[in-house]
């Protein structure tokens, strides 16, 4: 067993021993929202929102973006499981502004392994052949991260499985402070609308 599986089942085990009576959580989410965020490690939503286990859903991708698979669960979260109001919360120095569609094909073209990032540029230590395939795919990049926060807002707001009586909150999570900043614009831009 890889030593990363060894630490994650014995901390599994010390929750379980603290479960208590969790195992009653009503599947839908007490506190009735969902937040929309990036997957980047040093993003905590259940400490920066101040979640327990059952309180809401959290979707998580690469940059928080407003893709068909977030907005999926998202119907889903609202139509199924009864969500009343949404977030999207980026965040600085994001990953996503590191590249392009191009740069990150044309590295998997080149070679699948993980590339080096030298505070500038991108490049492959190896160049073991990769795959075309990356380049048919939206990678969903950001140049702007108020600008993405908006773009995404609007996208669901847009929508037309999404009802215009839920609100979507726009915001930035500060990764030097831990704060979260709203984007003004975007939290407009999801004004529900009734
Ligand atoms: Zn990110």
């Amino acid at each position: 067993m890889s030593q990363i599986v060894s630490e994650v089942l014995a901390a599994n085990a010390s929750y379980v021993s603290q479960f208590a009576d969790k195992g009653k959580l009503a599947l839908p989410p007490a506190r009735r929202f969902a937040i929309l965020t990036c997957m980047d490690a040093r993003l905590d939503p259940a400490k920066y929102a101040g979640l327990s286990e059952g309180d809401a859903h959290v979707i998580r991708n690469a940059g928080g973006r407003a893709t068909d698979d977030a907005v999926r669960s998202l119907v889903i979260s609202h139509k199924l499981l009864g969500t009343l109001e949404w977030f999207v919360i980026h965040h600085s120095n994001c990953g996503m502004e590191l590249f392009t569609d191009d740069v990150i094909a044309d590295l998997l073209d080149d070679d699948l392994g993980t590339a080096k990032f030298d505070g500038n540029a991108w490049s492959n230590p190896h160049h073991n052949g990769g795959h075309a395939a990356g380049h048919f795919i939206k990678w969903h990049t950001i140049a702007d991260q108020a600008a993405s926060v908006v773009q995404d807002v609007r996208r669901i707001r847009e929508h037309p499985l999404v009802p215009a009586l839920i609100p979507i909150y726009g915001y930035i999570y500060n990764v030097t402070t831990g704060r979260l900043e709203e984007i003004k614009d975007a939290t407009a831009a999801g004004r529900a609308k009734r």
